[in-house]
């Protein structure tokens, strides 16, 4: 197998439009703005719904009432090297032929695309379970999750009779994953401590985390499973594994088993896949709607587009599994993507993506956390502040590729 092909030099010029500014699309603009420091010719554009970027690893503490929505939120003009026009603008559809993204502020002529649109919730066609849960996937939806969290616990205090003062007042999440885990965490934490703001007793709050398979955090080592279970314990989280929702109603998750998870307010974190926009296109894509891609990030039968993040379908071939949707892969994928682009500018070989795994670590309440780095597993303080200093790094290093913005004259 070939490890490099030969980009083609003969159109480097053009325009690079890069869709998305979350974790892998604000990356590839911010490394291609000092790549292309002496090709005036080469216009990037960035295009996002937003006009600023998310920090979504952080939104369990908004949604656990610590952090403001407006703190994940960067905007995205003080991050932004002025040598990148962006354009801030729903994109709406692919002119594959035409090499156009279309968008609500019209179509715009690509000569590489790069595809970075992450992902939104995937309901798994639960019946209810869109109109009845609260998404997290955004720092509006964690706003609205704490917001939904005061009201349950004032209602609750209005109730009478311990017995309803609970169930208001409890919170149940849908899926044990990372964030299931983390906003559980947070939330069992604080509960006891806001009630009484509201006027209830510290007793009545409660959460719940409801996971289909059998275990919390799927792909963890046994070790990282065992100790966020046991924090979470600590905490009074009461989990339920193999509880698989089958309906989500007015009365709450109805689960396969039969029985009844009653709450005030209802989560879903239980999984994503790619936007719908992406599912109607002719891109190819695999599992969970994740567009197919080659080694070196580029669509299948389309080398003018690559794809980085969670939209990228990427098998890790020392798993054979794909690669999970992480932050830190997308930022790998980013920098690969960026790398490329600069080499088909260059006229220079592709380089294959591979994936350099850091490990895995998740704040569980406000304290403590588990982590599994280089095959060693740690539970408490010191993982939650490996969480805090991996976010605080990455906003770091955000404000440090801002710095690349080419001298003016
Ligand atoms: C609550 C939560 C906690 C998480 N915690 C962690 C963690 O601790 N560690 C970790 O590694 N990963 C974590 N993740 C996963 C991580 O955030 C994602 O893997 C990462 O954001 C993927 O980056 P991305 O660039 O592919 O997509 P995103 O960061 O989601 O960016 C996509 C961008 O595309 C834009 N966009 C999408 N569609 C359109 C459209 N039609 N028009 C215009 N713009 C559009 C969006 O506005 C957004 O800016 C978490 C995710 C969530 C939701």
């Amino acid at each position: 197998m070939e490890d490099a092909v030969n980009a083609s030099p003969a159109d480097s010029s053009g325009q690079i439009v890069v869709a998305g500014a979350g974790y892998a699309g604000l990356h590839v603009a911010m490394r291609l703005t000092a790549k292309l420091r002496n090709r005036p010719q080469v216009e990037l554009t960035l295009v996002d719904r937003h006009d600023y970027h998310q920090v979504l690893t952080e939104l369990p503490r908004v949604a656990g009432g610590k952090r403001a929505a407006d703190a994940v939120r960067i905007p995205i003009q003080d991050v932004l090297a002025t040598r990148a026009r962006f354009i801030q603008t729903e994109i709406t559809g692919f002119d594959l032929a035409g090499r156009r993204l279309l968008t609500g502020a019209g179509p715009i002529g690509w000569r590489w695309l790069v595809l970075a649109l992450g992902s939104r919730p995937n309901d798994f066609a639960i019946p209810g379970l869109a109109q009845r849960t609260l998404p997290m996937y955004s720092a509006g939806d964690a706003e609205r999750v704490w917001a939904a969290v005061g009201k349950a616990l004032t209602a609750a205090a209005a109730a009478t009779g311990p017995d309803q003062q609970r169930r208001l007042a409890t919170v149940v999440i849908g899926g044990g994953g990372a964030t299931g885990v983390e906003l559980a965490g947070e939330l069992a934490e604080v509960l006891p401590k806001v009630a009484s703001s509201h006027g209830l007793a510290p007793d009545r709050p409660a959460v719940q985390l409801v996971e289909a398979g059998p275990t919390i955090l799927a792909g963890s080592s046994p070790q990282l499973i065992d100790k966020a279970t046991k924090i979470l314990s600590d905490l009074g989280v009461q989990v339920r594994t193999s509880a698989t929702i089958a309906a989500a109603t007015e009365e709450g998750f109805q689960l396969k088993d039969g029985q009844l998870v009653e709450g005030g307010v209802f989560v879903w974190a239980g999984g994503v896949k790619a936007p719908e926009l992406v599912a109607d296109s002719e891109l190819p894509t695999g599992h969970n709607g994740r567009v197919k891609v080659d080694r070196y990030l580029r669509v299948l039968d389309h080398p003018d587009i690559y794809v980085a993040g969670d939209l990228a379908s990427v098998t890790d071939p020392s798993t054979g599994h794909v690669l999970p949707a992480l932050a830190q892969v997308a930022l790998e994928e980013g920098e690969t993507v960026a790398r490329n682009l600069d080499a088909e500018l260059k006229g220079r070989p592709l380089e294959p993506f591979t994936f350099h795994n850091k490990g895995f670590v998740v704040s569980v309440g406000t304290r403590r956390g588990v982590a599994d780095i280089a095959g060693i597993t740690t539970g408490g303080h010191l993982a939650h502040l490996l969480k805090d200093a991996i976010e605080w790094e990455y906003r770091q290093s955000v404000k440090h590729l801002r710095g690349w913005d080419p001298v003016p004259g």
